[in-house]
């Protein structure tokens, strides 16, 4: 009875040894995520009109930013001055890019924000700006 248990074993061992790996090698090479895949925002800072519809939509209210005038006294509106993302809390829902009317704040295919401690899933203005890691084509300014 184990003798045929081992066998029809060592059968399907054999009979997948030729079969495509479906495991990958990483973090060693990366993952290319699909198209679509909502990952980790890029902020495009000098393109944020300072409208607040990001922050307003956002369902878990992850989203704190500041504006302040333009320094240019000859133009009207606003210009970002803080914009921070509490990661602990963002479910990567897509709605703060969706409604962005400038495409400042945009999708990523960056899945990978492990870290140690929690204050470092707070990400502010610089870092969003430097996250460049896999922006997709049709958003690269
Ligand atoms: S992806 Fe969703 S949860 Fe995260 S900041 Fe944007 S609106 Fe908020
Ligand atoms: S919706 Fe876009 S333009 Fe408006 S504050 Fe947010 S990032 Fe800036």
């Amino acid at each position: 009875m184990f003798g045929k248990g081992l066998l029809k074993g060592l059968k399907y061992t054999v009979s997948n040894l030729t079969k495509q790996n479906v495991t990958t090698r990483y973090p060693d090479e990366p993952i290319e995520m699909p198209d679509r895949f909502r990952g980790i925002q890029k902020f495009y800072p000098e393109k944020c009109i300072v409208c607040n519809q990001c922050a307003a939509i956002c369902p878990t209210d992850c989203i704190q930013l500041t504006g302040k005038p333009h320094p240019d006294p000859n133009k009207k509106g606003k210009i970002i001055d803080t914009y921070d993302i509490n990661f602990e809390i963002c479910i990567l829902c897509d709605l703060c890019t969706e409604v962005c009317p400038t495409e400042a704040i945009v999708m990523t295919n960056n899945f990978e924000l492990s870290e140690y401690s929690r204050d470092e899933l707070f990400k502010n203005l610089e870092w969003l700006d430097e996250n460049d890691t896999n922006v997709r084509e049709e958003n690269k300014a």
